[in-house]
């Protein structure tokens, strides 16, 4: 049973009551969405997405898309949800004004993501890369092509894709061969095949935008030879309608373990005509800043599926009779007691609970720091939240893709057999957000990009954004009455990742298997200290609430409860990441390769 309300009241905390203090002072622009407006528009995109996108999730899954003529048709009930989501002015919520857009904060933009993929990841991902390309569209490429293009990206007519991936190429894209052939009108002939395409083809937009890396006859090998180019599934006509097909279409859909409704597709683009977007080989840069705003959009597709796993595996404890409880019968009337009642069921479903609290907390941080970093009124503001999000985007890619999935597997648990058989709808849950840990750069690869790039950055200014607002925390609340206790747990972790930082730091330098070999338990110590940061914030917001009487007990009191377990069961198992990080990389490196 997959099973899905919207948590407004918690979007709504963490947006409004937990991160005023952050530091970024004040960010302009936002001043029409206010509290009503903000919680309005939540509450209409939880409405949506129970309604309309929550019905055709298993049902795509079930039916998954097709490749006809040439062209691929996505599931029954997909072209009228994308219409309705269009209608609605959701395809342009957090676009500028300029283009047609609402110019929403990406605070609340996020939010309203969490739940579309919460509601149907593979819906998620049309709008979600179309989003994707406008940012790099907007940062690089010409006014004529902004001008021509995002508008009607911005309203939904047509749709994004990135075109990176080649059979022989993932992570390593130096290697790629896809060619362009300059033209004497200024575009270019573009030809090659890429693969893995996520909505390289579908039937819900009149047109698609590819972005698509390419090489110039002349660039030099590797990464530093790659550009950007716009390739248009069909040549727009003087009145920018779609006009003749551009030779770039889909050959084959990809036959996936999950996420079965949203196209994933072999491309081919057969001297198909495209214009550059940036300058000529500085592709891989202009497509950073695509894959930089799709990796926090990655993390969110996590937060979204573990938040409905979380619910339905709710859903499920609570009707599901077996055993008795062992603290004394609690369904005297039933042969038996719900599931909800045994401990072990409670540990999984707490776990799912601090997981998604925890990511959707400092979601909403990174967030307001993306925010700042654009609109924040003092010039060190929006400096500060830049080191900060450049800091966290491989944390939040990588940590809620991970935490996403393994709240879908314990979903999968909490229901028992039941959970394995498809009707039970939960292991589409695990089965697609398998792929959020793989796709924008692997989560490896994001803790590589963590220790290697991001720690280093301009002397560690990235992690001192990170770093200074935890230590004062820790100081200003170690002797505090309501949350000392936490902030002590807080504080011992935070010790471990400061020395992990140095031991990184240290050994990374003479040796940089040594720094390697530690990255992806860095990113999880890093993550859940980040998590703590903000519960125990939670916690200190809770207990004013609470003394001051609020009219939400309820809320507040589970707010306490729910960070009491994660500085109880969940934070001390990540600081045990530091004897991993310690150890070193000797016993990862040593066998030799003919002994695997
Ligand atoms: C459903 C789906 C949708 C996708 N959508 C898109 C899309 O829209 N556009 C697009 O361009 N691509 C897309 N991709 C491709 C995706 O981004 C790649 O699969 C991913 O980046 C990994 O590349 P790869 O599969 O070639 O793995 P490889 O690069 O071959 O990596 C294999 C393994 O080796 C590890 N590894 C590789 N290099 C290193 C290293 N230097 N250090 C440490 N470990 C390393 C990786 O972490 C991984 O575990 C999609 C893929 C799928 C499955």
């Amino acid at each position: 049973m997959q099973v899905y309300e919207a948590p407004i009241r918690d979007m709504r905390f963490v947006l409004e009551e937990l991160h005023n203090d952050d530091g970024f002072g004040d960010v302009e622009g936002f001043e029409d969405f206010d509290s009503d407006v903000t919680t309005a528009i939540l509450e209409e995109a939880g409405k949506l997405c129970k309604e309309v996108l929550l019905p055709i999730n298993w049902s795509g899954d079930q039916e998954g898309c097709k490749l006809e003529n040439g062209t691929v048709s996505t599931p029954k009930g997909f072209q009228d949800a994308y219409r309705q989501f269009c209608e609605g002015g959701w395809a342009g919520l957090g676009v500028a004004e300029e283009w047609g857009g609402q110019n929403a904060p990406h605070a609340l933009g996020k939010m309203v993501e969490e739940m579309t993929c919460s509601a149907n990841l593979s819906f998620g991902l049309y709008p979600g890369l179309t989003n994707g390309a406008m940012v790099a569209l907007e940062a690089h490429g010409s006014d004529e092509l902004k001008q021509f293009y995002l508008p009607k990206m911005a309203n939904g007519e047509w749709s994004g894709t990135m075109c990176l991936t080649e059979s022989h190429c993932g992570t390593d894209l130096g290697m790629l061969r896809t060619k362009a052939e300059p033209q004497d009108d200024g575009s270019f002939l573009v030809t090659g095949n890429k693969i893995f395409i996520s909505a390289g083809d579908h039937d819900l937009t009149s047109n698609i935008v590819h972005l698509v890396l390419a090489r110039l006859p002349d660039a030099p090998a590797g990464v530093k030879g790659i550009s950007m180019f716009l390739v248009p599934k069909y040549l727009p006509n003087a009145d920018g309608e779609p006009g003749d097909h551009n030779k770039a279409g889909p050959t084959a859909i990809e036959h996936k373990m999950g996420l079965k409704a949203s196209a994933t597709c072999q491309m081919s683009f057969d001297g198909s005509k495209g214009w550059m977007v940036g300058e000529p080989n500085k592709g891989l840069e202009a497509m950073f800043t695509m894959m930089n705003t799709e990796r926090v959009a990655v993390g969110i597709q996590g937060l979204g599926v573990g938040e409905i796993a979380y619910q339905s595996a709710v859903y499920y404890a609570k009707d599901r009779l077996q055993g008795r409880s062992l603290s004394g019968v609690k369904n005297p009337d039933g042969p038996a007691d719900p599931i909800i009642v045994h401990p072990d069921v409670r540990r999984m479903l707490m776990t799912m609970r601090a997981y998604n609290e925890g990511c959707r907390a400092l979601s909403a941080w990174v967030s307001r720091a993306l925010d700042a970093s654009h609109s924040a009124r003092e010039p060190e503001a929006r400096e500060r939240a830049t080191d900060f999000v450049a800091l966290m985007t491989p944390v939040v890619k990588a940590l809620f893709t991970d935490l996403g999935h393994e709240s879908a597997q314990l979903a999968v648990q909490v229901y028992g057999g039941h959970g394995y058989i498809q009707e039970s709808g939960v292991e589409q849950f695990a089965r697609d957000a398998r792929i959020a840990q793989i796709y924008e750069g692997t989560n490896g690869i994001q803790a590589l990009d963590l220790v290697g790039r991001k720690l280093p950055h301009r002397m560690g200014r990235n992690l001192r954004s990170f770093f200074h607002p935890v230590s004062q925390f820790c100081e200003d609340h170690a002797a505090d009455a309501d949350i000392g206790k936490l902030v002590g747990s807080l504080q011992q972790s935070f010790g471990a990742l400061q020395l992990s930082t140095g031991h990184i730091a240290q050994k990374g330098l003479k040796d940089p298997e040594e720094a390697a070999a530690a990255a992806s338990d860095y990113l999880r110590l890093l993550g859940f200290v980040a998590m703590g940061y903000c519960f125990a914030k939670a916690a200190k917001v809770a207990h004013a609430k609470l003394a001051e009487g609020s009219s939400e007990e309820a809320f507040y009191k589970a707010k306490l409860t729910t960070a009491q377990f994660f500085f109880d069961r969940l934070l001390p198992v990540a600081t045990a990441q530091f004897m991993a990080i310690k150890s070193g990389k000797a016993s990862m490196m040593e066998l030799p390769e003919d002994a695997f």
